[in-house]
Order: structure tokens, then C-alpha cells, then sequence
């Protein structure tokens, strides 16, 4: 079996073998639980502008504090979503909060976006459209401004599937983002044919491209990649000033990582927006 042993040691079995042992049971029941209570936390990373340091989004990013283990990281809680029935209603709550917070920094004056992730499973489900645009009608934040985020391998499940999904969501006005770019099966030819804004370059390319220029190589094409499909460049990862201005000189468009903010907490990503942009702080 395939299990893994997070910081606080606490191990999900992922493998199909163990779907059923106690252990995990006991977890999907913990996760169902927090997921009712809505002790799922959203927290969120600010994306920026390369060239002018503007603010333009944040991606909401789910946390769970297990009440007996601590911390779960995402990479361990979300596969375990999805395979027990349980994303569906994580990525409703993570996409409910986050238009919320979202609705909420416009009123404050800040014109920005937010970029929920979508699990693969997500594209299979039809009426995903529809729950998308009544959220948006109630929380009033306008189309344009919700960012999704899918995997390439996400769609390679069932492309046609997908794309009909894929379509809607772009029929109402959302923004659609390619996520961990250059780490899934790509089919170019797919690319070109998804109706995407963004692409989001892995940060395992973005990290050292101050020092390797193999990495600065592949980032730069898949810059021209994007630029040449008409698609905003997104770098995930970048932890330093260094990978930043090499970025700006490659023509990246915005830039996501801890050098610019950890993700934060809603009440303080706010206090960090309006801080940013102290023009707006007393309005
Ligand atoms: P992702 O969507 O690619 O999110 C980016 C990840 O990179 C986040 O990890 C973020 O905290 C981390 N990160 C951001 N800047 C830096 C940096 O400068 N250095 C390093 N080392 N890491 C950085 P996180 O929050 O642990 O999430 C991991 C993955 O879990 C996400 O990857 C996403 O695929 C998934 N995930 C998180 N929240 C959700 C959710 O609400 N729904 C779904 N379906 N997936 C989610
Ligand atoms: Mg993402
Ligand atoms: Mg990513
Ligand atoms: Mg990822």
C-alpha cells in the first residue's frame, strides 16, 4: 500500500488496498464532520503583477487542523476527499467562502479575483455550472472575477466530458487557470483548444531558475508558450527578490510565493491588502 507520514505524523492511505481500514475510515469520518461544522479554514495567497508589484487576485487554499493530529496538509486531505464521496462538498464550502471574502475586499475597494481549486472529479459533475453562477448571483461578485483552477491531467480523464463543463464555465464569464503547468500529461494540441486565461507554471520549474538555467529555459518557453496562445503567465513558488526579477525580465505576468505573503488568513489578507495600498486604507 501507498502511505504517507505527514509532519504531525499522521498517515492517510491512499491506496484502494486500504479503503477500508480502520484507520482511515476514522479520518474520512473526522474530514466529513469538519467539513459539516465548516472547520475547513480558507486561507489566501496573493498574486501579483510582475512588472508594477499591483495585487490583482489571491488563491484560496483549504487547511484542516485535525482536532487530535494537528495540521493535515491539503496534499494529504484532498485526495482522501476525493476518493470518499467527499469533495463535492469541500469544494462547494472552499468556493462559497472564498466568493464571500471575495465580495466582501470589493466593497473595500480593492478590484480583485479570486482562484478556487477544482479537484478532477469536479469536471465530471454537470451541474458544477449552475451551482457556480447561482454563487456568484448571491454573492454578487461579478463572473469575470472568480479564477478556477484545474490540472491538465484533470481533463486528460475524460476530455469531452470536461469540455462541455469547461464550456459552461466559460459561457457564464469565470476565468479558467491551468494549474502546476508542465507537470501533467500535456497535449498541446488540448491547450489550444481549452477555453483557458491562465497558465500557472509548477513551482518545481519556478524555484531555481536564479541558478540553473535549464529551469530559466523551460520557464522562458513556456512563457512564449503562453504569450503565443494569448494566455496570462502565472509563476507559482517563487520564495525570493532573485526569482522575481528574472521572472519580470522573462515577461512573466504575475507572480504568486512566500516572497511576496505566505497564504493568510481572511482577516489578514485583508489587513495585508489594505496595507499594501495605503490610498485606500481610510476609505
Ligand atoms: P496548488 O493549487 O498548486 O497551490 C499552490 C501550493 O503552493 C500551496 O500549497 C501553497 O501554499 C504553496 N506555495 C505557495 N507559494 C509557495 C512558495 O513560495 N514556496 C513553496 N514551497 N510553496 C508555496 P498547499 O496550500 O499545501 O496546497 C497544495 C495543493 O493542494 C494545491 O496546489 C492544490 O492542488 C491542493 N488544494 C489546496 N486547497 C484546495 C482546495 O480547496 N481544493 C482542491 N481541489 N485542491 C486544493
Ligand atoms: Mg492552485
Ligand atoms: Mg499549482
Ligand atoms: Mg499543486
Amino acid at each position: 500500500y501507498v502511505a504517507k507520514t505527514t509532519h504531525a505524523g499522521v498517515r492517510v492511505y491512499t491506496s484502494d488496498d486500504d479503503r477500508n481500514s480502520p484507520r482511515r475510515l476514522a479520518m474520512v469520518a473526522d474530514l466529513r464532520e469538519a467539513i459539516q461544522r465548516h472547520d475547513i479554514v480558507v486561507v489566501f495567497q496573493p498574486k501579483i503583477e510582475t512588472a508594477t508589484g499591483l495585487v490583482v487576485g489571491a488563491e484560496a487554499l483549504a487547511r484542516w487542523h485535525h482536532p487530535a493530529h494537528g495540521f493535515v496538509p491539503p496534499d494529504e486531505f484532498i485526495p482522501l476527499a476525493e476518493h470518499s464521496g467527499l469533495i463535492r462538498p469541500l469544494t462547494l464550502h472552499v468556493l462559497e467562502v472564498s466568493l464571500r471574502r471575495c465580495a466582501t475586499w470589493r466593497r473595500m475597494g480593492h478590484d480583485i479575483h479570486v482562484a478556487v481549486n477544482l479537484s478532477p472529479n469536479s469536471l465530471q459533475e454537470s451541474d458544477l455550472p449552475d451551482i457556480v453562477a447561482r454563487l456568484l448571483g448571491q454573492t454578487g461578485v461579478p463572473a469575470s472575477a472568480l479564477t478556477l483552477e484545474i490540472t491538465e491531467s484533470s481533463i486528460m480523464a475524460d476530455p469531452t466530458g470536461a469540455m462541455v463543463i469547461l464550456d459552461r464555465l466559460h459561457a457564464l464569464g469565470v476565468k479558467l487557470a491551468i494549474d502546476d503547468f508542465g507537470t501533467g500529461y500535456s497535449s498541446l494540441g488540448r491547450l489550444r483548444e481549452l477555453p483557458i486565461h491562465e497558465m500557472k507554471i509548477d513551482r518545481s520549474f519556478v524555484q531555481r531558475i536564479a541558478v540553473d538555467h535549464r529551469d530559466r529555459a523551460v520557464v522562458r518557453s513556456a512563457v512564449q508558450l503562453g504569450h503565443a496562445l494569448d494566455l496570462m503567465v502565472v509563476a507559482e513558488g517563487v520564495e525570493d527578490e532573485h526569482t522575481l526579477l528574472h521572472l519580470r525580465q522573462e515577461g512573466c505576468n504575475l507572480v504568486q510565493g512566500f516572497f511576496i505573503s505566505k497564504p493568510l488568513p481572511a482577516d489578514d489578507f485583508a489587513d495585508w491588502l489594505t496595507a499594501r495600498i495605503p490610498q485606500l486604507g481610510g476609505a
